[in-house]
């Protein structure tokens, strides 16, 4: 299966550019140069990854991830911006993005990240997994009694992982790589600031994730 790619992105430039580079691993990818052209493809369902620029002439690139998620369209979104710093890479995560690279970037990092998300992405499907009283559905839902909270893929892939780890530590390396599909370490914070997200949308949830210094993360049922 060819994975379809859409590139939001408006300098002409350089989406042409990650066009042909994308072609030439051969990967399907095509490019859009606005928001709204973006929206109109995503929601075709034939794209089955997106690289989103944040600064777009007519609306920001969040929303695009923002109403793309809110439409409940699941595929991975990898946001590609100049915005540096930890709220901007936060907002990203929180608005549904599944991971943030900064630009300038290697073309052959950003495959490599295109590759993991997608690798991800085509994992089988699993029954809902209950632990006390959680349940993590397959539809990207965790509900515990009457509460419920629909997460983004990637912070429902790492729920799933650490409630079925739970009460043990899941080195960081197992997580990047079962979860992320990352072989090797992107050098950035981006599992710690997926978990610390996790913490503030499931306030109020009978769980708690702890960080073990050096080693990893633990999820409690409480
Ligand atoms: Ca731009």
């Amino acid at each position: 299966v060819t994975t379809r790619i859409l590139i939001v992105e408006d300098n002409a430039l350089l989406a042409a550019s990650l066009v042909m580079g994308f072609s030439e691993d051969g990967l399907l990818a095509e490019a859009v140069a606005s928001g709204a052209l973006a929206l109109a493809r995503l929601a075709s369902s034939s794209i089955d990854l997106a690289i989103v620029d944040l600064g777009l002439p007519d609306i920001d690139g969040m929303q695009v991830v923002v109403r793309t998620r809110a439409a409940g369209i699941g595929c991975p979104i990898l946001v590609l911006t100049a915005r540096d710093g930890v709220a901007a890479r936060v907002a990203a995560l929180d608005a549904g993005a599944d991971d943030y690279v900064l630009k300038p970037v290697a073309f052959d990092e950003l495959l490599a990240r295109v590759r993991a998300l997608s690798r991800r992405a085509q994992a089988p499907r699993w029954p809902p997994l209950a632990h006390g009283k959680i349940v993590v559905g397959d539809d990207l839902s965790i509900t515990a009694g009457d509460q419920r909270a629909v997460l983004s893929p990637k912070q429902h892939a790492l729920l799933a992982y650490l409630v079925r780890r739970e009460g043990e530590v899941a080195r960081r390396a197992e997580i990047l790589l079962e979860v992320f599909g990352y072989r090797f370490d992107p050098g950035t914070n981006v599992l710690d600031v997926h978990v610390s997200h996790l913490r503030r949308r499931l306030a109020g949830f009978p769980l708690v994730i702890t960080t073990v210094r050096g080693l990893g993360f633990r999820l409690e049922v409480t």
